[in-house]
């Protein structure tokens, strides 16, 4: 019922439309909620999935395999058995692997600001000595990878996700300029959009001619173990593809189990080239005497091994497939047929990327602020936070219970219809 296309109202059948989602939008503002769908945050059902590593590694288990003392300084690097308990998800050899603090992001913000103040293997010169350096930033993309590039003074150029990875027509022809010296990528249920590179993508973005002979993918692998569904998606390996392609250098690899273990209290990863890697540590050292070694013993014995990876995630699994099921039967009940939106159902990863009506997002984001609905602003997943459409919605389901979920996509479904109407009504010639 209701589902004529809302292009299609006019006159009489476009305001008795308009003043139902109205009503309907008044009586959820007045249910009072407080509902907040903003971050990609685990729910506290999560993070207390791995509540037993708070006793590990546990008094008197202090020592690596070859005898390394947890407590103390040292190890740079990471111990061998964290390397190899990761290696495999990280797509590289272990020797290739460094362990960083809690936050993959951090190590991100480090490898840029490094290459800016020194270069990478490769450049002739720092990159903050080009005159105006750029990086490529797949739209919808990651808030926090295009603050790093704000902070530095970094141009970020947008380039369209096409549902299996970036536009590489675009992208081909962007980084023939030589000041374009890096390129976001989240290769696997990407945030937001929730797509994963096709294989031939990655192929593309090894192989493509680079004006910049320093140029590097910031492969940010952060789901990769992040399934909802029953056929995971598994992006193809960037290092791999590099190498093949005469490009061994081109890809840094970062991942994090801050959706794996605990947000707050995990582990990050660099991973790449040899020559990289010795890049890497090199600046690491300078940084710090060592890692969190008792945190990666934490990891080690609470985790196992692969298959211990694998179960834990089928444990997240189990508690938030059945939160995006609820958002998109939501959305599905009110706006199928309308033609105001459309959604991504992804398989796996932390969001679902909408497009609301262009000219609308904004407004959208208003009404639920108004009717107790928390939403990541509108143009958020844009660098500078300028939606050219005004129309991509990043939604995080994650962290509300179930019934919040269920409630807060109710209200967002109508927010989402109302604004629609809105701007309908005040098309010319809609209310002839
Ligand atoms: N990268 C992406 C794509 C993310 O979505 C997030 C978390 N929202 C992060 C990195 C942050 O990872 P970490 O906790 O390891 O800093």
């Amino acid at each position: 019922e209701n589902s004529t296309p809302v292009a299609e109202l006019r006159g009489a059948a476009l305001a008795a439309r308009l003043a139902e989602v109205r009503a309907d939008y008044d009586r959820f503002r007045a249910r009072d909620l407080k509902l907040d769908m903003t971050r990609g945050k685990p729910a506290p059902e999560q993070v207390a999935l791995a509540d037993a590593m708070l006793t590990l590694p546990g008094n008197g288990d202090v020592f690596s395999e070859s005898g390394e003392d947890a407590r103390n300084y040292g190890n740079l690097q990471g111990f061998a058995e964290t390397r190899a308990l990761f290696a495999p998800l990280l797509g590289v050899p272990p020797e290739q692997v460094a362990v960083g603090e809690n936050s993959s992001l951090g190590v991100m913000h480090d490898c840029v600001v490094w290459a800016m103040l020194k270069g990478v293997p490769g450049s002739s010169r720092p990159w903050s000595k080009e005159e105006a350096p750029a990086f490529l930033c797949p739209v919808p993309g990651y808030d926090r990878h295009f603050a790093i590039l704000e902070e530095y003074g970094i141009r970020a150029i947008p380039v369209p996700l096409t549902g299996r990875g970036p536009d590489m027509e675009a992208v081909e022809a962007l980084v023939a300029d030589p000041s374009v010296k890096g390129m976001w990528c989240v290769p696997q249920y990407s945030n937001p959009s929730g797509e994963t590179y096709a294989p031939e993508v990655v192929r593309r973005l090894a192989a493509m001619r680079t004006g910049a002979p320093d140029f590097r993918l910031f492969w940010d692998n952060a789901y990769a173990v992040h399934d909802l569904r029953d056929a995971p998606e598994r992006v193809a390996n960037i290092l791999d593809a590099c190498t093949a392609a005469g490009n061994p250098d081109r890809a840094f690899i970062f991942a994090s189990t801050s959706k794996v273990t605990l947000a707050g209290a995990g582990l990050s990863f660099f991973a790449a080239s040899p020559a990289n890697t010795a890049w890497y540590l090199a600046r690491a050292g300078k940084r710090t005497i060592g890692p969190d070694k008792l945190n990666q013993l934490r990891h080690i014995r609470f985790l196992r091994d692969e298959a211990g990876i694998r179960a834990h995630m089928v444990r997240h699994r189990a508690l938030i497939a059945p939160k995006f099921d609820a958002v998109d039967a939501a959305l599905r009940a009110r706006l199928d047929g309308t033609g105001v939106a459309h959604w991504t159902a992804p398989a796996g990863g932390y969001f679902i990327s909408l497009d609301a009506t262009p000219g609308t997002a904004r407004r959208v984001v208003t009404l639920a602020k108004e009717a107790g609905l928390a939403l990541t602003p509108a143009g958020a997943t844009w660098p500078g936070g300028q939606d050219p459409e005004d129309s991509n919605l990043r939604l995080a389901p994650t962290f509300p219970s179930l019934e919040d979920v269920r409630a807060a996509s109710e209200g967002i479904a109508i927010c989402i219809l109302l604004a629609a109407l809105e701007r309908r009504a005040a098309e010319p010639g809609a209310q002839d």
